[in-house]
């Protein structure tokens, strides 16, 4: 019988779920349990890491899984390799649902760098007005380029003094439109936006905004991760597990 294991945390996973659960597939969501309060999701729902790559192994043995979706977030290295070498070890199929990177538009002024320290590196220089948008595990780095004025935007707001000089902080859940972000680089006088490759609709907005107000962006480009089968739309993800997306979850896309 068919078991799947979604690797979440990401409106792609979120698209997944509802869709499984639609087509009635018995399946387990998977949370990092990185957020205070995780979107709810409509699987049997498991929180925190498995324990490395062995972790996981034995999670999928314990759990009689046939199938793992890796719907995690791009920059999720870690996990997404654990994934890879734990489906080796089982012999269980692996799919990743991943988005495609954002790739450059007409008008985008796009600095490209290869990792969160080329990016620190590439703020040397006069001190800037810098929308940091990339979540609070890579906000220390940043301590290295102190002369900036820097704005954050988090999922949860911070229990703990945030490790740069100047920073203020807005928390926001995303998806975002072009218009929130228009206004937030406006209101806070951004000169210059950091982001990752993250690709996807949910956080393309704050590349359109830059673009609509002319400004630079320092992206980062995407870590490495072992080969996999890489699927890029939710149908495909469904027909890979043996199932069409129900019409009703595709109104909703
Ligand atoms: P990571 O560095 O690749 O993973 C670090 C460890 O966290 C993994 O080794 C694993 O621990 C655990 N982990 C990660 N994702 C997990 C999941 N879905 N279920 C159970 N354990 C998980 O990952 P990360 O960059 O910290 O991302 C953590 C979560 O946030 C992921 O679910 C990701 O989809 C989501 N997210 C990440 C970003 C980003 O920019 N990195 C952005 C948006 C959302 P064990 O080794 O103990 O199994």
């Amino acid at each position: 019988m068919t078991r799947v294991l979604i690797l979440g945390g990401t409106t792609e996973a979120g698209l997944l779920a509802r869709a499984v659960a639609e087509a009635g597939i018995p399946a387990i969501y998977s949370y990092a349990g990185r957020t205070a309060s995780p979107v709810r999701q409509p699987l049997a729902t498991r929180v925190g890491g498995f324990g490395g790559p062995q972790g996981l192994a034995d999670f999928l043995r314990a759990e009689a899984i046939t199938a793992v979706v890796d719907a995690t977030h791009p920059f999720a290295a870690r996990m997404s390799a654990n994934a890879v070498a734990a489906c080796a070890a089982t012999g269980v199929p692996l799919a990743a649902f991943e988005r495609e990177p954002w790739r450059p538009r007409p008008g985008d002024d796009w600095r490209r760098v290869p990792d969160i320290d080329a990016a620190v590196a590439a703020l040397a220089g006069e001190p800037a007005r810098v929308f940091l948008a990339l979540g609070r595990l890579h906000l220390a780095a940043f301590a290295a380029a102190p002369q900036h004025d820097y704005l954050l935007r988090l999922v949860d707001a911070p229990t703990t003094p945030l490790p740069l000089p100047n920073a203020r902080a807005v928390i926001a859940r995303g998806p975002f439109t072009i218009e929130d972000d228009i206004s937030l680089l406006r209101s806070h006088a951004i000169e210059l936006v950091v982001a990752k490759n993250a690709g996807g609709v949910g956080a393309s907005a704050k590349l359109d905004a830059a673009r609509h107000l002319s400004l630079p962006v320092i992206l980062i480009d995407r870590p490495y991760v072992p080969e996999r089968l890489v699927l890029r739309s939710l149908a495909e993800v469904m027909a890979w597990l043996g199932h069409d997306v129900p019409p009703e979850t595709l109104r909703g896309v």
